[in-house]
Order: C-alpha cells, then structure tokens, then sequence
C-alpha cells in the first residue's frame, strides 16, 4: 500500500529518520533493523507492488551451521571462495572480509529470520557448488515470497514505518563529503528527503538494454529471470562510488522455456532444488553434465551446443524428474505443472536414446555404479527400474541472464567505498545493487543470505549514524 510521507519534509535538510531505497530483501532487512533500534524509516520502491526479485526466490537461504543441518558444516567460507574463481585475488583482503562476515553471520541470519520473525526455513537442500546441505527454506511455501510478505506484514504494524512505491529515486543528494538524501519522483513530482540512505536497489539484470548491453554487451539477446528495470549502480557512481566486478554476470542454466510463449524474453526459474532434488538435465536425449556442478559449469555445458533459431538466444535442453524428485520440489512443481512449464508424460515419449540415459543415472543414483560426470548426491531420486512406460515429468529449459555480481563496493559494515577505498559518509547498500561478495559466481541461496547479513548491518550502521546527529 502506497503512503504519503507525513512525518518527512521534503524540504528541509532536518533529518527525520532513514531513508532505506529497494524493498526487497536488502531493503526489508534493513528497515527491520532500524525498526528495532526504534529509528523512522521512509522506504521508497519504484515498482507499485513492493518484493523486487526476493520474493520470487524459490530455491532457500545458506545458512552454516544451524540446527536444521543434519551435516556438520565447515566449508562454507571455502565452497564460496572456491566458486568465486580466480577475481578472488583481485582486492582480496576486502573480497575475505565480506566473506568471513557473510558466512560467520550465516546462521544468525536463519535464525533471526525462523526463531524472531517466524518464517519457516526447517528444510535444507543441498544446492549446485556446495559440499553439503545447506539451503535453507519452508516445508510448506516458497522462500523468498514467505520472507518478504513477513518482513513487510511486520514493517507495517510499526508507526515507525512508511512505505512509498512508484517513487523512482533519480539522485543521490550531497553537501560537501556527506550524502544526505535522495531526489525522487512520484506522480510527476519530484521530491526529495533527506537522511542516513541505505540503497538497496537490486542488480541490473533486467536491464538488457543498459549496464547489462554496457558491460556485458555478448550476453545481449539473453532472456532474463528479473524484473525489467534499469540498474542503479550510476546513481552511486555520481556521488562517487566505487564499482567492481561489472563484467561478472550469472547465467542461470536453467529458465523455463514456456511453451505458450517460447520466444518470450521473461522467463521463471526452473529452480535450483529441481537439479538438487534429483533432477537430469539431457540435450538431444543424452546426460552432458554432473547437475551438481556450479551454474557456471552448467551453463558453459549448454552454449557449448549450437543455440535454437529464433529472435532470442536459447537452447533445447530437457529437465527429467522421477516421482521421488517431484515429491521432494513438490511446492515449486505444483506452480510449474499449473502454468504449463513442465508436463507429466512417458519415458517413451521423449524419445530414443533417453531411456538408456535415464538407467544409467538411476543405476548410478541407487550406488550400482560410479556416475561418468561425477555426480555423487541424488536428491530424492528414487527410481530404479526404467521402462518405456515410466511416468517421469519433463519441462524444457533454457539459459538465462539471473543474477549481477558487480556492483557497488562495501566494506564489512555495509558503507559504500569511495575510489580510494574510504567510506563514503551517510551512504550503506546491501544486496544484489553491490558487488565483491560472490567474484565470478554467486553460490545458490548465497544472495538473499548477503541481503539479510549486510542489509542488517546497513540497518544497524544507519540507526548509530541518525543516532549521533
Ligand atoms: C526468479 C529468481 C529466483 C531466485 N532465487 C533465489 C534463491 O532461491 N536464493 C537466493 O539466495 N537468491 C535467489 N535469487 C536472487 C535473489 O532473489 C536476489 O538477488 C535478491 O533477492 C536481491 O535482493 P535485493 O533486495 O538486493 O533486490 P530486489 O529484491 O531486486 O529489490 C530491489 C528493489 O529496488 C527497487 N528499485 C530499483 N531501482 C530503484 C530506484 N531507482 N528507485 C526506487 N526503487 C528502486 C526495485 O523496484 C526493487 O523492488 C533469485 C532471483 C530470481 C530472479
């Protein structure tokens, strides 16, 4: 629900509370946070409907070790430095000290969200580029709309809190070394307010024509699982932020091809816990790839193959769950199979050459034999006599641009650094509108983690700044 700020002059530089831009997780993180230590928040979002793209996160949120865990846990920090790749060595000391903080603060970051706000995250999956289990989300809903519907049911129950959406923040205001606020529009006017910022504005991955066309200009023709929007990190960039990792951009490899509207450029996530559950991914009726592998690994897999003709770049790869992967994804694949993107069919129907396919990786799944890519965890997969007439569920699945690494950059307590590496004064960001934390490849179920570990500290940074004026 849209507000009108009341408590906030938009003309005076008397700050009245703190400005959080971006309601998405980051943004809600944040808001919470300074709720807590009993600090105003005017939280602006240029969409009409708050939720950004946390609350289509499907898959669950990292968190080691917890209790839910029922692998001991001490990889963490390794499996994300690991996945970072070789970008790591770049700023290295800055790049270990937000890992430390984003794996350390892990399990705080679950609990905080299960035991304080009551949001589920009892179940745990082990996601590609992980050497365990350790994604959390709900038994009974999906992760990133139960979290954000929570966090903002609890936002507004504060008279502390007013929320603004289709206020689009187009400046970063600044007097002298200090950033003191924000210049948005709304209905045609523009405003401005003035506190303690944290932006929590979201990647750029949607904007296909803009950072996204800049940076990364191969990638253009790629469909997208973001909102459609343009990116942010310019308006942090004025104010003179510095930026890292622009060019490091997450292809998801799996977004569903619809096939009422297979040359869309919006396209849902097959999500993660498909593959983790027990999932096989085949191209033209065969095994290519270990789907326990990074989406990097996977994704070079797919585009190693010659793409699909058509207005946009995608490519013919098959999903194929057994019974016992649907009923363990079985809150994802009952929005699947009601939209259409996936279907219950035979073994037979997908044609020759998937039959063999499929044994193989039951055999190997059932341990009768080593699986020839590698892949060592089965999910659900329960399987073990295929026949012709084998009930198995299938979708088509594509690459799809998903997630922005760069962004940004942040020192462990959320302030954005200048050039020189200085913190910029009154300005905090969280989430994916930074950049640093993941190097060239972001961890499944790492991004709503840093959204709530480093949109907590903005929150906590922000409420001690307002304080002290
Ligand atoms: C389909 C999908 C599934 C995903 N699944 C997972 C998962 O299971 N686990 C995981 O860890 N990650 C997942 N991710 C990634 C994760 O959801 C996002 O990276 C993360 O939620 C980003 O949160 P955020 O708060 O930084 O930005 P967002 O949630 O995108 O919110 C940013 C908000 O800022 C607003 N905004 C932008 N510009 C302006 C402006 N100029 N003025 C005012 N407002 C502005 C936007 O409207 C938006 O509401 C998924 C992403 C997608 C797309």
């Amino acid at each position: 629900m849209a507000t009108t700020a009341t408590k906030f002059a938009t003309s005076t530089s008397i700050a009245q509370g703190a400005i959080v831009v971006g309601s998405g997780l980051a943004g809600l993180s944040a808001a919470s946070q300074l709720i807590s230590h009993g600090v105003p928040v005017h939280l602006l979002d240029r969409a009409q409907k708050p939720g950004g793209n946390s609350i289509k996160a499907s898959s669950g949120i990292n968190g080691a070790p917890t209790r839910f865990q029922t692998v001991p846990d001490t990889t963490f920090y390794d499996d994300t430095v690991r996945s970072a790749g070789s970008v790591f060595s770049i700023a290295r000391e800055q790049r270990q000290k937000l890992v430390s903080t984003l794996t350390e603060q892990s399990a705080s970051a679950i609990y905080w969200l299960h035991d304080e706000k009551g949001v589920d995250l009892s179940k745990v999956a082990q996601l590609g580029g992980h050497s365990v289990p350790r994604t959390h989300r709900p038994e009974k809903s999906t992760v990133g709309a139960s979290i954000v519907m929570t966090l903002l049911k609890q936002l507004k129950e504060s008279p502390l809190f007013q929320l603004e959406t289709a206020a689009r923040v187009t400046r970063v205001l600044k007097s002298g070394e200090k950033v003191t606020g924000v210049e948005y529009t709304q209905d045609g006017e523009t405003k401005e307010l003035h506190g303690p910022l944290v932006f929590a504005t979201g990647g750029f991955a949607g904007d296909a024509n803009g950072l996204l066309a800049k940076y990364r200009p191969d990638l253009a023709g790629y469909p997208s699982t973001s909102d459609p929007r343009e990116g942010t990190q310019d308006l942090l960039t004025a104010v003179g932020a510095q930026l890292l990792d622009m060019e490091q951009v997450q292809v998801h490899p799996t977004g569903f091809v619809d096939p009422k509207e297979p040359q869309s450029l919006a396209k849902i996530l097959a999500a993660e816990v498909l593959r983790g559950e027990g999932g096989v991914l085949l191209m033209e009726g065969k095994r290519f790839v270990n789907e326990m592998e990074t989406r990097a690994h996977i994704t070079d897999a797919i585009t190693k193959h010659e793409p699909l003709k058509g207005d946009i770049k995608q490519w013919d790869v098959l999903i194929v769950l057994d019974e016992g992967t649907f009923k363990a994804a079985e809150t994802h694949l009952g929005f699947y199979m009601w939209k259409g993107l996936m279907r219950k069919t035979t073994v037979a129907e997908l044609g020759e050459g998937v039959l063999p396919a499929l044994q193989e990786y039951a055999d190997a799944a059932a341990g009768h034999t080593e699986d020839r890519f590698g892949r060592k965890a089965f999910g659900h997969w329960a399987l073990k006599k295929v026949e012709p007439e084998t009930l198995v569920y299938v979708g088509n699945v594509t690459p799809v641009v998903h997630f922005t690494m760069g962004g940004v950059v942040i020192n462990e307590r959320s302030e954005v650094l200048d050039a020189e590496g200085k913190a910029i004064p009154g300005l905090w960001a969280a989430g994916e509108v930074t950049g640093g934390v993941h190097g060239e490849n972001r961890l499944g179920g790492s991004s709503l983690l840093e959204c709530v570990v480093f949109g907590r500290i903005a929150g906590d940074q922000a409420s001690a700044a307002f304080k002290s004026q």
